[in-house]
């Protein structure tokens, strides 16, 4: 079993539709987990269901105890976060500031902050539109634990796949966007990321950090140019990028109404009846094989 990222730096590269494309074909020898915890849309791409849902624990949260309050202010001075402050009858905390460091704890002298279990989203379990696997999560909004519910994302894929019969051939990762701890998480131990680069501007530069960071993990990459065919000086820029990270160019989808016409419709390209986008997804997919050496 190979364990297949799609990543590109930045939002709305395409890499969540490619990655549909591909769950789509590898069908029940496939399983989808949806990384991108913070906007997980998966989910609406593979027409997924629900099957099953838990509460997803992000650690320890603090609250005052208004009754044991003294209010001497000692806690809102020492928070470097301002996430302390006075109400009506006592000093209160903002979850959304906290960044959890304790100090209020310690320094209370009527032992008046507690530690509770702070819900920090879900974990789902859902079949696709083709029954094969989806496993994606939710984030509480403000909850900063993201790597951490990524991680509980992709151990929840592998061990579904483990004891999967007939045997799964992949997992397949949608990483989030950006460079930092989450996308870290979806990408560490991979066997194959796809970087998805969009031909433009952003797209190329934030491709760009994306490939500087897995070159810093080690991590064998390929390269998908999406969008193309807008402009030719950012289509070369691609092409230039991926050359430069040595990662090998599979396809170069065109900016196609098309491709945006069958994601609307539901179809992951794969099931396409449009015979253009059909084949891109089956060209796409065979070529992620061979680069995965399945
Ligand atoms: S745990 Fe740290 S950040 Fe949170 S309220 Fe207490 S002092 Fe502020
Ligand atoms: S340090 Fe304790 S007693 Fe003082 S305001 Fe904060 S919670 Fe209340």
């Amino acid at each position: 079993m190979k364990t297949i990222a799609l990543a590109s730096g930045k939002g709305g590269a395409g890499k969540t539709s490619v990655a549909a494309a591909l769950g789509a074909a590898f069908g029940l020898q496939g399983i989808n987990a949806d990384c991108d915890v913070d906007a997980a849309n998966g989910a609406i791409a593979l027409g997924a269901r629900i099957m099953s849902s838990e509460d997803y624990w992000a650690g320890e949260g603090y609250a005052i105890n208004a009754s044991a309050c003294s209010s001497c202010g000692a806690c809102a001075l020492a928070c470097r976060f301002d996430a302390i402050a006075r109400t009506a009858s006592a000093y209160a905390i903002d979850e959304a500031l906290c960044e959890r460091c304790g100090a209020c704890v310690d320094l209370c002298p009527s032992g008046a902050v507690l530690a509770h279990d702070k819900l920090g989203g879900a974990l789902y379990v859902s079949k696709t539109r083709w029954d094969s696997t989806l496993v994606h999560a939710e984030l509480v909004p403000g909850e900063d634990t993201s790597g951490k519910l990524v991680r509980a994302v992709r151990q929840r894929a592998e061990a579904i796949a483990a004891a999967a019969n007939p045997p799964i051939e992949a997992i397949i990762i949608d990483a989030p966007p950006g460079i930092g701890c989450p996308v870290i998480a979806s990408l560490s131990g991979v066997d194959l990321t796809v970087v998805v680069i969009e031909a433009g501007s952003s797209g190329v530069r934030d491709a760009a950090r994306l490939f500087e960071l897995l070159s810093g993990m080690k991590r064998a990459a390929i390269a998908v140019i999406n969008k193309a065919g807008i402009d030719a000086y950012w289509d070369a820029q691609a092409r230039g990028l991926a050359e430069a990270w040595n990662a090998p160019l599979i396809a170069v989808l065109p900016w196609d109404k098309r491709f945006r016409l069958s994601t609307e419709r539901g179809e992951a390209w794969f099931h396409s009846p449009d015979v253009f986008v059909a084949g891109q997804a089956r060209s796409l997919y065979s070529a992620v094989r061979s680069a995965a050496a399945l």
